[in-house]
């Protein structure tokens, strides 16, 4: 049996176990995907004895994404972001990768997104952010990423060529320029608030939320009212858990059985 997983803390509330093992029922794989939640200071450990005993791969949450980073092989992205959310155990030393990236960028392309020299707006710095203005940047669009604190954001600019920052109260003129918006806050995560005014939205506009607790934020409601074309969160959580069952099995996956999963929970 081959056996994957995912460490995070807290980790009770993951999708991420029906979502893959969905993908294990579709193919007859004799596969478990599993959650763990070591103590917050324990994630290099726990990689390491996952790798001890023989787990095949390890996706990681908040708040192990950085830290994980010294026990593991990060492919270029996912040094350039300067986290990792998916581990391959099954080399020595095992090999950190970022598959929200991906997942951000195929969700946009899912629904034929504006992408390319599309200027886009960014809202949050953090994991997340960081993950989808590099992902977005790399596609070729002209991203400029706001955040609540200016100097993340300014690191994240001066480390990428062509990435601008700036600050929240910004936000509005670049929204009323922007072809896409992205919120990648946790604003709006069991809350019925948005990070922007909604009178600013506009029907020109392409807005995803990363955030897919609940599906259709405060956010997505507004630009929806406003004309804007919206996807949600549930999309880059779909496609960040069908680049790492790619990356771990290297088979076609049954993607729509992942996402019926995945929505059925949500
Ligand atoms: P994180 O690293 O903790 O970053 C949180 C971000 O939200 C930071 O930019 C923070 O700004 C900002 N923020 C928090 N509270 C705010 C407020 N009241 N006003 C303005 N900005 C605020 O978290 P993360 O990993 O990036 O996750 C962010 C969100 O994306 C979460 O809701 C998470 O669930 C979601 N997410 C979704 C997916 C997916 O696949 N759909 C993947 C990853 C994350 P400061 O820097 O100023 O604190």
């Amino acid at each position: 049996m081959n056996v994957y997983g995912l460490i995070g803390n807290p980790v009770s509330q993951s999708l991420s176990p029906p979502m893959h093992e969905a993908g294990y029922r579709v193919l007859e794989l004799d596969a478990r995907y599993v959650t763990f939640e070591p103590e917050k200071d324990a994630g290099p450990a726990a990689v390491q004895a996952s790798q001890t005993l023989g787990i095949d791969g390890l996706n990681v949450t908040i708040p192990f994404k950085q830290a994980v980073l010294s026990v593991v092989e990060p492919d270029e992205q996912a040094a350039r972001v300067g986290a990792v959310n998916t581990i391959d155990l099954g080399t020595d030393p095992p090999t950190g990768h970022n598959t929200d990236v991906d997942g951000a960028i195929r969700a946009l392309e899912h629904f034929d997104a504006p992408i390319e020299s599309a200027r886009t707006v960014v809202l949050g710095a953090g994991g997340a952010g960081r993950a989808i203005s590099v992902g977005l940047h790399d596609a070729g669009a002209e991203v400029t990423v706001a955040n609540r604190t200016v100097k993340r954001a300014q690191e994240l600019a001066s480390e990428f060529h062509g990435i601008e920052a700036a600050e929240l109260d910004d936000v509005p003129q670049l929204i009323e320029e922007a072809d896409l918006l992205v919120n990648a806050t946790s604003v709006g995560m069991g809350e019925d608030v948005s990070p922007v005014d909604p009178n600013v939205l506009h029907s020109d506009l392409f807005v995803m939320d990363a955030v897919y607790h609940p599906l259709e934020t405060r956010l997505l409601k507004d630009a929806k009212a406003a004309g804007s074309t919206t996807v949600d969160g549930g999309w880059m959580l779909l496609y960040q858990g069908v680049a790492a069952f790619e990356r771990w099995l290297d088979v076609e996956v049954p993607i729509d059985a992942m996402n019926e999963a995945l929505r059925a929970q949500l």
